[in-house]
């Protein structure tokens, strides 16, 4: 495999990702999200299936037979779900191009090691972003370190992989990017003329679900694991707010300016609603289906 595990070896390399590597490339995957994921109907996938079993719609060669269709069948689910580039790291360069249907043996640690795979991805989109701030970030040295060992863990073999304590690796991460959030946040503010509160909505973020948020100003909150599941967001200034987890699903944000907000990720936008004058972060793309209206499915 590519690499064993070294505790002393992240020193030794420069950050190599950049977020188009943090970006799936589905023709180099060998359909790992269709595969190892556990699904629910009630989420927006085709079926009820168990972690480890193929999706139906997925062929022999790795591909999603109804691709093109995930909107008109109503598969939210699919068309929200993100990977970061994970699936073709570990189909790639973890397993070196070994398929699970080729050799099946390898079928459980590919599909372990996508899981934590997915998480090192995640956790470097959120520090690649943070090393992107400008003005920059007095804990910008700590970040640069902290994305190199990540990148290292996630070149590291199968067994390493499973063996690595990501839940630790998670904490440090979080709370060195909630250090982060704060400045990044007072910075915007300050640059921009907002008012700025270091805990500004943190207390009252939990629950947003189907509220109507128009007339509320978030510019500059924490608004990090917030339900926003419904709720409207239409016309809503999310400068320098930090979206690091919150809950999108069916959010409207038709005119809402997102394109300074912190932390944002592809599968958040894609499970909201949002049409041509959503303003979003360079970063993000703007999804498929919100081409045709804001009506999502
Ligand atoms: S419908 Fe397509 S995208 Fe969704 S899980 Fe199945 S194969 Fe994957």
């Amino acid at each position: 495999m590519v690499q064993k595990a070294d505790e002393n070896a992240h020193s030794d390399h420069a950050a190599r990702y950049g977020i188009s590597q943090l970006k799936p490339q589905c023709e180099k995957c060998f359909g790992l999200c269709c595969t190892a994921l556990y699904f629910s109907k009630l989420d927006g996938f085709p079926s009820d299936k168990n972690a480890g079993t193929p999706c139906i719609h997925l062929n022999e060669d790795f591909r999603c037979a109804v691709h093109g269709q995930l909107g008109a069948l109503g598969l939210k689910g699919c068309a929200a779900y993100e990977c970061f580039g994970a699936g073709q790291q570990v189909s790639q360069v973890t397993f070196a191009g070994k398929s699970w249907r080729a050799e099946s043996s390898l079928a459980g640690a590919m599909f372990d090691t996508f899981l934590i795979m997915r998480q090192l991805h995640e956790m470097c989109w959120y520090l690649y972003e943070a090393l992107q701030f400008r003005p920059n970030l007095p804990m910008r040295e700590e970040i640069g370190e902290a994305l190199r060992r990540t990148e290292c863990v996630a070149r590291y073999d199968p067994r390493s992989l499973i063996e690595f304590d990501l839940s630790g690796h998670c904490i440090k991460i979080s709370g060195l990017l909630k250090n982060a959030s704060r400045f990044m946040r007072e910075e915007i503010a300050r640059a921009e003329g907002f008012p700025f509160h270091p805990n500004k909505e943190r207390k009252a973020a939990a629950d947003y679900f189907g509220k109507d948020l128009r007339k509320k100003d978030l510019r500059c909150a924490d608004l990090r694991g917030a339900c926003l599941i419904a709720a409207n967001l239409e016309g809503v200034d999310l400068s320098g707010t930090d979206l690091t987890g919150a809950d999108f699903r069916d959010a409207d944000l038709r005119r809402a300016n997102l394109s300074k907000s912190i932390f944002l990720t592809q599968s958040q936008a894609n499970a909201a609603r949002g049409d041509f004058s959503t303003e979003l972060p360079v970063q993000i793309s703007r999804p498929a289906h919100w081409k045709r209206s804001a009506k999502l499915f």
